[in-house]
Formats: C-alpha cells, sequence, structure tokens
C-alpha cells in the first residue's frame, strides 16, 4: 500500500494548482520541492514590507474569467495595471507600443499619420509572412520601432540575434493607435494584496510540503510513496540529458535595498540598448503602490544556462522543440507519471496559462482515479 495518491516534485504554481485540486478529490498528496521555500519563481521575499519578486516580476494578467475567480478564491487581486517605461539612451517612452511612444518618438499626435507612417515602413520591409522575430516585429512595428525597443533588448535577453529566434516571442507585445499605456490586452490584471505567498499558502493548505527536498537524491524511494508522480522540473532532467540538454536561458538578478523612498516611480523599467547589460530595473513596491521610507531595485541580466543554474526561459526555437519532441515521446512510457509546467512541458507559459493547464490536467486525471 503506497503512502500517497500523488507526490508533486516542484511547489511552483502548477504543482500547488495540481495539489490543490487533487486534495480538494480526497486524495492525499505530498508536495516536495528542493528549495527552501515553496511557490517556485512567483515567490516572494518580505523586505521589510516590501513583497520582493525574487525570481523576476510577475504580474497576473488573463481573459479567462474561470482563472480570474479561481485565484481570487485565495486572495484578492489589487488594480495594479501593468505599465512598463522603456529607457533608451536616457530617453523615456511608454510600453507597449501606443500612440504615447510614437508621439514621444516622431512627434506625431495623429493616429492616422502614425499608421500611415508604420504602414509604409512595414510596406518598405517587403516581408509577407515573418519566418523569425526580426521578421515578425518589422512587420508589426516597422523598422524604427524595432530598431530602438526591440532588437537590443531581445538579444541580451535571448543571447541571439533577431533573425535566429521564433517569431512568437515578440507576438505578445500589443500595439496600439489610442493613448493606453496598458502592457496587457486581458480583462483583468493584477497583484495580489499582499503578495503571491498568500495564493501559494491557501492553494497548499494543510497539504504536507517537503522543502530542501531534491527528487533525484532517491528516485526509487520517491515512486515508491506514491501511486502517481506529478513532475513539474525540467523534461530533459528526467530523463538524465539521454538526448542532450534543452537550451534554456538564465537571469541573474542583482538587489539593491536603498533608503529612499522611491527610486524610479514605476515598478518596471525597461532597458532597450544592446549595451546596458541588463534588461530590466523592477522596482518592487510599486506592485503594491507601496508607502515605506525605503526601495528595494532588482537588475535582471540575461545569461546562458549551465547545468546547475535555474532554468528560467524556454527557448523554443526549432531545434530545441526537436529535441522537446524526442523527450516527449519517452514521457508516453513512463506510467503513473504527470509531466506538467513551464519546465516539464518545455513551453514558454504565463502564470494564468500554467493555472488553466494544471486545473485541467488535473481535472482528466482525477476522473480516471
Ligand atoms: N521585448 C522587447 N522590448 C521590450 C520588452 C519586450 O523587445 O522593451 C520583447 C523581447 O523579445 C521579450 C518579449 O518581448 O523577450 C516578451 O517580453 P515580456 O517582457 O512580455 O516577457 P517576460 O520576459 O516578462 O516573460
Amino acid at each position: 500500500m503506497k503512502e500517497y495518491d500523488f507526490l508533486i516534485v516542484g511547489a511552483g504554481l502548477y504543482g500547488c494548482v495540481f495539489a490543490h485540486a487533487a486534495t480538494k478529490a480526497g486524495k492525499k498528496c505530498l508536495v516536495i520541492d528542493k528549495r527552501k521555500h515553496a511557490g517556485g519563481n512567483v515567490y516572494c521575499r518580505d523586505e521589510n514590507g516590501i513583497n520582493v519578486h525574487q525570481y523576476g516580476a510577475h504580474i497576473f494578467h488573463t481573459n479567462d474569467e474561470n482563472t480570474w475567480n479561481f485565484v481570487n478564491s485565495f486572495v484578492e487581486f489589487n488594480r495594479y495595471t501593468n505599465s512598463p517605461i522603456a529607457n533608451y539612451k536616457g530617453k523615456l517612452y511608454n510600453l507597449p507600443f501606443n500612440m504615447n511612444t510614437f508621439y514621444q518618438l516622431w512627434g506625431i499626435s495623429d493616429p492616422q499619420l502614425v499608421k500611415e507612417k508604420l504602414d509604409a515602413q512595414i510596406k518598405a520591409s517587403g516581408i509577407d509572412v515573418p519566418t523569425n522575430l526580426e521578421e515578425q516585429a518589422i512587420k508589426l512595428v516597422g523598422n524604427d520601432m524595432y530598431e530602438i525597443f526591440i532588437k537590443g533588448y531581445t538579444e541580451k535577453q535571448w543571447g541571439k540575434p533577431c533573425n535566429e529566434l521564433p517569431p512568437f516571442i515578440i507576438k505578445r507585445l500589443p500595439v496600439r493607435l489610442t493613448f493606453d499605456n496598458n502592457y496587457f490586452n486581458d480583462k483583468f490584471q493584477g497583484i495580489p494584496i499582499g503578495g503571491y505567498n498568500v495564493l501559494i499558502d491557501g492553494l497548499l493548505k494543510d497539504i504536507p510540503v517537503k522543502l530542501e527536498t531534491d527528487f533525484f537524491n532517491d528516485i526509487t524511494y520517491f515512486k515508491s510513496i506514491a501511486k502517481k508522480i506529478v513532475y513539474t522540473g525540467p523534461i530533459d532532467a528526467f530523463f538524465d540529458y539521454k538526448f542532450g540538454a534543452l537550451e534554456y536561458r538564465s537571469l541573474r538578478f542583482e538587489e539593491k535595498i536603498l533608503e529612499i523612498d522611491n527610486f524610479q516611480g514605476n515598478a518596471v523599467v525597461n532597458y532597450t540598448e544592446n549595451k546596458v547589460p541588463y534588461t530590466r530595473i523592477i522596482e518592487h513596491k510599486h506592485f503594491e503602490f507601496g508607502f515605506q521610507k525605503h526601495t528595494v531595485v532588482t537588475y535582471e541580466y540575461p545569461l546562458a544556462w549551465q547545468k546547475g543554474m535555474e532554468p528560467f526561459y524556454p527557448v523554443n526555437d526549432v531545434v530545441n522543440n526537436t529535441l522537446f519532441k524526442k523527450y516527449e515521446a519517452l514521457k508516453e512510457l513512463e506510467e503513473n507519471i504527470i509531466f506538467g509546467g513551464r519546465l516539464a512541458e518545455y513551453k514558454y507559459y504565463d502564470m494564468h496559462q500554467i493555472v488553466a493547464a494544471a486545473r485541467v490536467q488535473s481535472k482528466i486525471v482525477l476522473a480516471k482515479d
């Protein structure tokens, strides 16, 4: 008789949502994580009243009312609206690309004239169906915007020339001919009041969690204690990198605690020039409209991932996706193991997609159980 119905490997958002659903269905779960805390990359550290997004900024947004109601059933969300600022050679511009940005860049306030200018640049590029990120970006916003806001930032972020990156990455960026600085088009967005840990604690309520526990230290034991395993770590690591390592981008965070109340006046400032080594500076208190006397800022430096580092972003180009498919085929041979989340599915998921995916998957698995 196995002690648990489900062993959940990884206490990130996917694992927590799955564990919650399974527990609610009367299943006995154990969640393990190799880190010192639960929450995966949404974990926040309390720095004297400021919730510090330790693993990069997380802003929840979704169009799906069901997902929104689900997360709100654990914690109320504030009215934070993501409106990043771009700093290019010391000049500031609004993001995403909207009439404010076009006015700041070209001094044109008439949307019709902006449209004509954009259309002319896009037409001159001769791009019909974009095959890479560079073409996709130029087709979306023309050459001027591409050079100033996209090329440098993207090449720093992904460590590759834009013409070697897949187009889908940039499809995330909206372009608007209205004066609207809201980064997301989604119906719902915000930050949990009190931070993401409240959401995680709510999901994990009454579920045993073992921290600083590495699945790979004793796979045989962990397989022996549960009927089913939900694995949310990197898929290549699960199969001992037998076809080679998938490529990820990692991040280095440089944090400063400053004895001033306001450093940059905005939660997110992107540095779009290639020669500035970091991609963005996050000032955490502004996610929650903080009035503390101090502030915490984090400089985000992208870097190539190597074994032993934290993998943050899957690099979903053709080579890696092909390799992933090989690992995916092995998954089918693993009985009683469910693979889910950004690392196990090798997919550039946002939080709302993770929540939705874990809810769908848990429903399917639990219906069969
Ligand atoms: N991006 C860009 N300039 C910016 C912000 C984003 O070129 O100022 C591009 C870049 O390629 C990035 C992608 O848009 O990888 C998605 O960025 P976002 O900040 O939305 O994603 P995150 O890194 O937060 O997941």
